[in-house]
């Protein structure tokens, strides 16, 4: 077992084969030179092939020839969708088994409470300044009067459908008639954490297969402070076997990883080779304004954030983190990113392990700046283009909004499209009008994705750094 009070980074014996190979990781000098290809070049490489051949054949036969659509139904999906399972698959037992060692591992309360609580504050203010950001390129660039009435008609034929059923979808749930805290109480307790794990949800029909993370999260961090209360002769065993767990989840995860390059081309041959890349020019204005609200919070906030809270160069932070940011961007999916974002994080950053169990795995769900400025964008992109002016107040709103949709968003792909449809909704704006933005959403999604993960990433540097841990493997 790691001694509680030992600040040195826990290093993980069982991850022989994974990130070391990618980085030059904590040390420079010391450790062995990587046998073979980087496993982040080998993923860029397969991301590379995936687009190239993707983009080739929608060129040359287009999205709908038999000959692509059975490649992607009988090869590329079923064997990008393996890669996504596997590591959805062990996200449960890695969340709780590092999350109760991580939180036991903290060992006191109130500077559990003290890590927290950072976590919490630094996760406001950074999605608010997403969202800001997200909020004034839309407001200047103002692309929902830049699109030509003859597109936007095509698309609503296009996917008017698809978006009929999503806006049914998101809204039939009758809007609930618990107050406000009662919601809160709600959203964060389970009554019964093997059904939220499960993904059945009180009062719906319908079983999803992704589980209530707010839920297994409180259970977890619970058992782990409850741990720290009792004789530590009793939970001894139980924390050794979760460590033992969570090591195990490693192993897994490094094997799954072996196929990452394949799998990875497969994901993004699927997402090139059906997708309408007319739909890329179409929706250009669209698609630029997004991408600067991305590319200014992840290169501009982020890095401000890396150097001045946790002293690290921005540079050599991205370098560290490639590999979370292809696999994030491959997968969409920041819950299938969380095992490599554990990893990275210890392995190349130095976080340690009690910090990126809480800041990591609650991060994955509830630290999501992408998502919060995508949605917001959204938003006012569909209400420009519906002639809709929103007045400041309303704006401020759609912000509030679009922050608690980070917090609250799933981390799996698309999971901000039911989101908008009810802040669509909610301020008068046609929620059919989704079906404009559907067909480049995926892109964007990986994209925001990439986002999402690398915010978990600089809150976990800066919750140890103000923790007092050395970070890059540096003495204090
Ligand atoms: N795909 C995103 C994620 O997993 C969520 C979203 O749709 O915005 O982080």
């Amino acid at each position: 077992m790691d001694d509680p009070n030992d600040k040195r980074p826990a290093t993980s014996g069982a991850h022989d084969n994974f990130e070391r190979e990618t980085t030059t990781d904590l040390d420079d000098e010391t450790v062995d030179k990587p046998k073979g290809m980087p496993l982040h070049t080998r993923i860029f490489i397969g991301l590379s092939v995936g687009v190239v051949a993707g983009v080739a054949a929608n060129m040359a036969l287009g999205g709908d020839d038999p000959r692509v659509v059975w490649t992607v139904a009988n090869i590329t999906e079923p064997v990008g969708t393996l890669f996504l399972r596997l590591l959805l698959m062990i996200v449960v037992p890695l969340v709780f088994s590092s999350l109760v060692v991580g939180v036991a591992g903290i060992g006191d309360v109130r500077k559990l409470g003290r890590v927290g609580l950072k976590c919490f504050a630094y996760t406001l203010v950074i999605s608010a300044l997403s969202v800001v950001i997200g909020l004034t390129v839309t407001n200047t660039i103002r692309p929902g009067e830049r699109v030509d009435p003859a597109t936007r008609a095509g698309l609503e034929e296009r996917y008017g459908s698809d978006a009929a059923k999503r806006v049914a979808d998101a809204t039939k749930k009758p809007a609930s008639a618990d107050s406000g805290p009662m919601q809160v109480v709600k959203t964060l307790i389970p009554s019964n954490p093997l059904a939220s794990v499960a993904g059945i949800r009180a009062g719906e029909e319908k079983q999803t297969d992704t589980p209530d993370m707010l839920h297994l999260m409180l259970f977890a961090v619970l058992l782990g402070i409850a741990a720290t209360l009792v004789k530590p002769q009793v939970t001894a065993p139980l924390l050794a076997a979760l460590q033992a767990l969570f090591e195990i989840c490693c192993k897994i995860i490094d094997i799954i990883m072996k196929v990452a390059p394949f799998a990875v081309a497969c994901l993004l041959f699927n997402n090139t080779a059906r997708f309408g890349l007319d739909l890329l020019s179409a929706l250009a204005w669209f698609v630029v304004t997004a991408l600067l609200g991305f590319a200014l919070h992840m290169f501009g906030v982020y890095s401000l954030s890396v150097w001045f809270l946790s002293r690290i160069n921005p540079i050599e932070f991205f370098r560290r983190i490639k590999t979370v940011m292809l696999t994030a961007f491959s997968t969409s999916s920041s819950n299938a990113t969380l095992p490599t974002a554990l990893r990275v994080s210890e392995e190349n950053l130095g976080v340690p392990r009690e910090i990126n169990g809480f800041v990591l795995t609650v991060g994955a769900t509830a630290n999501q700046n992408g998502t919060a400025l995508y949605e917001g964008v959204t938003v006012l992109f569909l209400a420009q283009l519906a002639g809709i002016d929103l007045t400041i107040w309303q704006q401020l709103g759609i912000a509030y909004f679009a922050i608690l949709g980070g917090i609250g968003t799933a981390g799996v792909p698309s999971a901000s499209i039911p989101f908008i449809i009810v802040m669509l909704a909610t301020y008068g704006i046609n929620p059919a009008l989704i079906a404009i933005i559907l067909g480049v959403d995926r892109i964007l999604d990986m994209c925001r994705t990439v986002l999402n993960v690398s915010g978990d990433l600089t809150a976990a540097t800066y919750v140890a750094r103000s923790e007092g841990f050395p970070l890059l493997g540096r003495d204090k």
